[in-house]
């Protein structure tokens, strides 16, 4: 492409629309009149540079931008004093004035966080039918707002500072934290109360308990959120080096400085404000969400009553569960079949390989299951039940393409009570098969 040619204000122009910083540098690479605008022309590349943020980051790009700007520095503090100095952070408005490269990876980074939790925020709490962020723009600007602020809000109270138990430290952490979250007005802190919540949920998703030790885990910050849900585990987040030693989160959570890290400051701004604070059954989408797709939806087979728990094909990947767990009856204890079959299955447990694998299952749908349709939803007990009935449909059929010849089918099948203990029968016969009799001993 060239530019020569064009008037000044249609290059700056073509260069606001640039997706990303990637782009706005190879077409000032590859362009001399492109190039020109940005050597000699201070303003207009400030302002293209401002443009193409926003194009990255939509617009809370003040709140992005703010977070980014924030800096800390732990060699002011004095460990002598209970004082805690901590820089202020510039204001929301201050979006102005040259961006540099540091600051744009930054916000090129935390808005690939910001819009990969939405991703996971709208599957979750807006519409379970898809992978992808279907929030409107203004659902989108309030949840992404509320993001940054939690990230600034994180920036200035990492683990790190938590080092310390004096009575007073504790008491003026505590007011320094209210005080941060103070200057919102009361309609945007519920909103990003309703975002903490949702984070706050990510872990418990993990945890498999009814209580982890949400706060010192929500200090890591909404990355972290976000690695520890692609890693199906937050443990991946003890090698955080903002956090106190390498202490497991669960020792942290008595530590004094991480009681009531986000809650506490939110329920001194309620008391003083004299509002109702928000209810805790209250569920995330509160607040951020003007609509929720499918909240009453019922399971297709049985009418449960699941909303945006049933799973459908966008939410597959993250069905709890552990498919040897799903061979039926006694072929899950029969080592001729569990030994290769945990070989070949591994790696999808609680994997995202998992979804197309299920949709692998719906292409080998048995008759009894015809009315069953892969874009239907389905309860957490009705997919179940499905993986069930087809995960040894599937592995025989797996095997067989690998070049297994199988032998006679034993007559009890699945139920086959010989086939645990007795190697030589297991080894035999076929048990990937329906029972012809019963009673098998
Ligand atoms: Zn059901
Ligand atoms: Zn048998």
């Amino acid at each position: 492409m060239s530019a020569h040619g064009l008037p000044l204000d249609i290059v700056d122009r073509i260069m606001t629309f640039c997706p990303t910083f990637g782009t706005l540098q190879s077409i000032i690479l590859v362009s001399k009149a492109f190039h020109r605008v940005f050597q000699t022309r201070p303003n207009a590349s400030t302002s293209i540079t401002q443009a193409v943020m926003y194009n990255i980051v939509g617009p809370a790009l003040p709140q992005a931008l703010r977070t980014v700007r924030y800096r800390h520095d732990y060699s002011r503090r004095s460990d002598d004093s209970v004082a805690i100095v901590m820089d202020e952070p510039c204001l929301e408005d201050n979006t102005h004035g040259f961006i540099t490269v540091e600051e744009q990876q930054k916000l090129q980074e935390n808005s690939r966080v910001a819009a990969a939790l939405e991703d996971v925020y709208s599957v979750t709490n807006k519409d379970r039918t898809s992978k992808i962020s279907v929030l409107t723009s203004d659902e989108s600007w309030r949840f992404r707002r509320a993001m940054y602020r939690i990230m600034l809000y994180c920036k200035q109270f990492p683990g790190l500072r938590f080092d310390l138990y004096d009575d007073d430290y504790i008491e003026e952490l505590r007011q320094q934290r209210t005080a941060a979250l103070a200057e919102y007005p009361t309609d945007e802190l519920l909103q990003l109360h309703s975002v903490v919540k949702f984070l706050r949920n990510i872990f418990v998703s993990l945890s498999g308990t009814d209580s982890p030790p949400t706060n010192a885990l929500l200090s890591t910050g909404p990355s972290d959120a976000l690695r520890a849900w692609e890693a199906r585990n937050y443990s991946v987040l003890e090698d955080d080096p903002d956090f106190v030693d390498d202490m497991p989160f669960e020792d942290d959570e008595n530590n004094p400085n991480f009681v009531g890290y986000l809650s506490l400051p939110f329920a001194n701004i309620w008391t003083a404000r004299n509002i109702a604070p928000p209810k805790e059954e209250e569920p995330a989408s509160k607040w951020i969400l003007d609509q929720v797709n499918g909240a009453n939806d019922t399971c297709s087979q049985c009418s449960h009553p699941g909303g945006l728990t049933l799973y459908t094909e966008a939410n597959w990947h993250r069905f709890p569960v552990i498919l040897g767990n799903l061979l039926k009856e006694n072929l899950k204890h029969n080592p001729t079949i569990t030994q290769p079959f945990f070989a070949a299955t591994a790696h999808l447990d609680n994997a995202d390989d998992l979804g197309p694998f299920i949709g692998d299952l719906f292409a080998l749908r048995t008759t009894a299951f015809d009315g069953w349709r892969r874009e239907d939803s389905y309860c957490a007990a009705c997919l179940t039940r499905f993986l069930e009935e087809h995960l040894w449909v599937w592995w025989f059929k797996e095997r067989v393409k690998g070049g297994w010849t199988p032998p006679a089918d034993c007559w009890y099948g699945w139920n086959c009570r010989t086939q645990i203990n007795k190697r030589s029968h297991a080894d035999m016969m076929n048990h990937l098969c329906a029972p012809m009799k019963g009673d098998a001993t």
